[in-house]
This record gives structure tokens, sequence and C-alpha cells, in this order.
């Protein structure tokens, strides 16, 4: 395969960019300096070739960390590069939405719906509201609704032992003023 031109390659970040074309050869890297460098070290040129068909850098190019002029390309050169670009873009892709079904996951598994154990609007009951609770912060602080929110700090926590698993029961240790008899 003949060597093909050079193509010009710009770092777009504000920082020192070291990038390894093929990651089997890392002592073949190529070292770019800041954007707008004065000396115009933030390009570098490598064969159209090397440009097209590097996995790392046409993913740098995808994420717009490295800039190249895609019509300076020969025109096969530019059909391999457009076939790489597709590739990233759908890995690009994947990944993201890898992230976004466990993001799904985790809000489901976390937030359980708990009834608030602020008191009722009769003696010895008690809201029942349904509260949004995180696994696992269960212990922190009591379950209440926005309306009896104000009341954490009279609420403590007692382990319940079911003879299976451990549970959190908030009993309401101060007394509000209407409890108490003061009007
Ligand atoms: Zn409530």
């Amino acid at each position: 395969m003949p060597v093909g031109q050079l193509v010009a390659l710009r770092n777009k970040t504000r920082g020192v960019l070291v990038l390894t074309p093929d990651p089997s050869d890392p002592k073949a890297y190529l070292e770019f300096q800041a954007y707008e460098d004065p000396g115009g070290a933030d390009y570098q040129y490598v064969s159209e070739q090397v440009a097209a068909n590097s996995p790392p850098i046409v993913k740098a190019i995808l994420h717009q960390i490295l800039e190249m002029p895609e019509d300076t390309l020969s025109p096969d050169v530019q059909a391999s590069f457009r076939q790489q670009m597709e590739v990233a873009q759908a890995q690009k892709a994947r990944a993201a939405e890898a992230v976004l079904k466990s993001i799904e996951r985790t809000e489901h598994r976390d937030l359980v719906g708990t009834p608030c154990v602020g008191p009722g609007t009769t003696s010895g009951t008690f809201c029942g509201q349904s509260v949004p609770v995180r696994e696992g912060e269960s212990r922190e602080s009591a379950p209440l609704c926005p309306q009896h929110k104000g009341l954490a700090q009279e609420f403590v926590p007692f382990d319940d032992f079911d003879g299976e698993k451990h549970n959190v029961r908030w009993v309401r240790a101060r007394l509000g003023e209407r409890e108490r008899g003061v009007a």
C-alpha cells in the first residue's frame, strides 16, 4: 500500500494531549501542545491511512478532542474513515444507553415507598402518606411527608428484629406541645 499524503490533526483541548494511534505500539505516540499553541505544535501530521484507521484517533475526533479536516482525505481513505466513525459512534451510543439503563435500575431498586410516621388526624393513628426513601438511608431519618418533615428531631429509631431481618421502627420520643396538654 502506498504511503498516503499527510493530514493535519489538531488538538482542541487546552492541555497537552498525548495519543497513541496504535495501542499495540505504545512507543509511537503523538504529542500535541495545547490548542492555539504559539509555535503551531497543536498540530501533528500523520499519514491519512493512519488517521482514518486508528480507533484512538477516530474516537478523539468523535469526542471533539481532535480536529481533522475530512475533505483533505483521498476518497478511498475518506470512505474507510467514515466507516470507522460509524463504528465509534455506535459504541458511544451503546455506552450511553448502558449508563442510562443502570441509572434506571438504580432508581427503581433504591426508592421504596414508606408510610409517613407523623401523627394522624386522630390520637393514636399515624399519617401514613407514602414517602420515597432511598434504600440504605432508612436508618438515617424517619420517613416523614412534607407536612410532618419538621418533626424529624422528635423521632428515634428502634431496631425491630422479626427473626429474619432487622427493620427500623421510628418512635416519637418527644411529644409535641399539643400532646403534652400545653395549649
Ligand atoms: Zn405525614
